[in-house]
């Protein structure tokens, strides 16, 4: 009622006055003193028990039977608890909403402790995932997903791309999961039914399989025809060359039915689950090989193509896919740098990694292309292709070769200043030679 000051005050002027009346009657000021500073303390010491139970008990009765300043005391209390409760209150209501608006969302999300614990997820996660609230909570995600995949891809801790594996629970239906690490409270995890998408995929992937095959069969039989008409001279001299462009035309598409199926083939098959053990070393003398007859093929006598000094190392792989993949970097060093050039075929191991490399002094390519080098199709200059033979499919293949070896290929290019392609595996494909792989 008088606040603290107040209150203090009064208390104190009634001590006083109190001793000084008993004092003067008295005449005994030393005991009047400490029956009253004695009396004062035994009536505090009762307060703050009173207040102390009053807390304990937690009730909400006012407390009526303090008075003055100790009854200030609890409702100040009182007030910030009730304080607390609205806030506490308006945050779960704001956590509610929020959670519900989570569950509206089209994406899964799981919230995860650090070990890969979960904690809470949402509406559909519960339902792509099948997790149940009494079983699920504190589990271990990988008691749930169980596929080595996923371990595999915790472990090298590399997120920058989401994973696609199959549902724990739905046969059939393709889950991608997109880790998201939140500083300091663990991780959240994405989860997308991708399974539309998935099989739009492969329906493409499997069209472009099927029309290149079908194309295949008759294309053979015209380049047949072609090169028969041509090598016994079945034309008159005036047809010689359309019938030379026709067949060279011939053999461009038949290269191009190559690759797409290749590709697709890429795309739509995993890779086998034994690797071969392959030799570095053989596989770059092959590129080499391949790289010397194209050169004669295009007239380019001068371009030197290299192998550096190159170790006892083994990659571990599909040969035909790796050497699919360095003969296109080969052929493009070859293609693509005028003649006179130097090409270095070579191997090295880079912290964590092994690299192959393939390096020319040519042309280089301008930075803005070096981005979208490995789509389907792109290419710098596209008046350059025919000339060159490519198929605008040789970076996608390699790319995709790459991905498939765990590894990722890597260009350094600058105008005029030449190129260098480097496909970077993982060490665990790395080894040393002991037993290796005939080609
Ligand atoms: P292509 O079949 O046209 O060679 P690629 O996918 O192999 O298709 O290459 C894409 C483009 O990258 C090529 O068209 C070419 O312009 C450029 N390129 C590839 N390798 C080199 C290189 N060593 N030097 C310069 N340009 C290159």
């Amino acid at each position: 009622m008088y606040g603290y000051f107040g209150t203090t005050v009064l208390q104190a002027g009634l001590l006083f006055s109190g001793i000084l009346t008993f004092g003067q009657i008295t005449d005994r000021w030393l005991e009047t003193s400490l029956v009253f500073v004695s009396g004062a303390l035994v009536i505090s010491v009762i307060r703050r028990n009173q207040l102390y139970d009053w807390l304990q008990k937690k009730s909400d009765e006012k407390m009526s039977r303090l008075p003055g300043l100790w009854l200030d005391m609890s409702e100040r209390i009182t007030h910030r608890e009730n304080e607390v409760k609205k806030a506490e209150l308006r945050a779960r209501e704001q956590l509610m909403s929020l959670q519900q608006s989570l569950s509206s969302l089209d994406a899964g999300l799981v919230s995860l402790t650090d070990q890969w614990r979960i904690q809470w997820w949402n509406e559909p996660a519960s339902r792509l995932l099948g997790l149940r609230t009494e079983y699920d909570e504190e589990a271990a995600l990988f008691n749930l997903v169980r596929t080595p995949e996923l371990i595999r891809y915790v472990e090298e801790q590399n997120f920058e791309l989401p994973i696609t594996l199959p549902s724990p629970i739905t046969s059939g239906r393709m889950l991608e999961y997109t880790v998201c690490p939140v500083r300091d409270s663990g991780i959240l995890l994405v989860v997308r039914d991708v399974t539309r998408f998935t099989r739009l995929e492969r329906m493409r992937s499997d069209f472009i399989a099927n029309i290149s095959h079908e194309l295949k069969t008759p294309l053979t039989v015209i380049n047949g025809y072609l090169e028969t008409i041509v090598d016994n001279q079945m034309v008159a001299p005036q047809g010689q060359r359309a019938i030379t462009q026709a067949l060279r035309q011939a053999e461009r598409m038949n290269q191009l039915l190559q690759d797409l199926l290749l590709l697709s083939q890429l795309e739509t098959t995993p890779l086998g689950s034994k690797p071969s053990v392959i030799s570095v070393k053989e596989i770059l003398e092959h590129a080499l090989r391949e790289g010397n007859e194209l050169k004669h093929a295009l007239d380019k006598q001068n371009t030197q193509i290299r192998l550096d000094d190159i170790s006892a190392m083994t990659l571990s792989g599909d040969w035909k896919e790796l050497a699919s993949a360095i003969g296109n970097l080969t052929a493009n060093a070859v293609r693509y740098c005028p003649d006179g050039s130097d090409i270095r075929l070579g191997f090295c191991v880079e912290g964590d990694h092994g690299v192959l490399t393939v390096t020319d002094d040519g042309p280089g390519i301008p930075p803005e292309h070096l981005p979208r080098l490995t789509e389907r199709f792109y290419r710098v200059d596209n008046s350059h292709s025919p000339a060159t033979g490519g198929t605008g499919l040789g970076l996608a293949i390699v790319k995709h070769v790459m991905l498939r070896h765990g590894g990722v290929l890597d260009i350094q290019s600058k105008p005029n200043q030449g190129s260098t392609f480097r496909c970077l595996f993982p060490k665990d494909r790395l080894g040393t030679i002991k037993a290796v792989a005939a080609p």
